[in-house]
């Protein structure tokens, strides 16, 4: 079974419900009516009304969630809460949640099956920092996280799963991994995930992230194990974004 390209647009603190409508009337009348998965991760307070302009074609993902259902956890959002507005899946791990507000491995293998438990798609990001990559540690740290982040979650769940690499050092710095570097990481994600899952080897899919432009998104996506990207700064004008979209339709 081919894998369907995914191509997701990652808004961060980006855009208010009203942008996000603007956003969304440009780019959906001009989508491709097949051929690709499309995925748009608006902030929490525009969930709910991307979920209703998106219907079908387009699932709405949450950048985040707590991994209990409900709790004294103030601030935070929980599975259930996400999927009853109808989203669809959550980007889980992002390097800047790692990063900045201290996202350890230790959640995200608890986040990982209360995602799927609730009926969310986890779209796991994971990928080395420049320094890692200049010491020769990719390999090592990439299985490290996917051992880690992937440790509460049964082999049969696996097929179920988004992966992003996402290199740090490509994520917003307009510097984007080579091709080859992206298909050499994803190859070895896909090798990982296949020593737990020989099935899921073929069914996951995972997807490159880290400065995908309009001009340099085919190359990327048209390596054989990268399946799509998960977009960011790129994904914030339609006009840049539908490019991305079309190159992976095309894929
Ligand atoms: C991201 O935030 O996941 C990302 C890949 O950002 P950018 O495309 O701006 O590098």
């Amino acid at each position: 079974m081919p894998r369907t390209p995914y191509v997701a647009a990652n808004w961060k603190m980006h855009k208010t419900v009203a942008e996000t409508e603007a956003f969304l009337g440009e780019l959906l009348p001009k989508l491709p009516a097949n051929g690709v998965d499309v995925v748009v991760c608006p902030p929490y307070p525009s969930l709910a009304r991307a979920v209703e302009l998106c219907g079908e074609r387009v699932a709405v993902a949450a950048q985040n969630m707590h991994e209990a259902d409900s709790g004294a956890f103030t601030g935070e959002v929980s599975a259930p809460m996400l999927r009853e507005l109808g989203v669809r899946a959550v980007v889980l791990g992002h390097s800047e949640r790692r990063q900045h507000f201290g996202e350890s491995d230790e959640a995200l293998a608890r986040k990982l099956p209360a995602a799927l438990e609730a009926g969310l798609q986890p779209i796991l990001c994971i990928g080395e920092n420049e320094a890692q990559r200049d010491g020769g540690e990719t390999e090592e740290v990439l299985t490290r996280q996917l051992d880690a982040d992937l440790a509460e979650l049964s082999d049969a769940h696996l097929e179920q799963l988004v992966i992003a690499y996402e290199p740090i050092w490509a994520i917003g710095t307009g510097r984007n991994a080579t091709p080859e570097q992206a298909q050499e990481a994803i190859a070895l994600i896909r090798q990982t995930v296949a020593f737990r899952n020989a099935e899921a080897e073929d069914a996951v899919r995972i997807l490159y992230g880290g400065s995908v432009k309009p001009g340099n998104a085919a190359e990327l996506i048209d390596q054989p194990d990268v399946d799509g990207a998960l977009v960011g700064g790129a994904s914030l004008d339609p006009g840049d974004f539908l490019p991305i979209v079309e190159a992976a339709a095309r894929a």
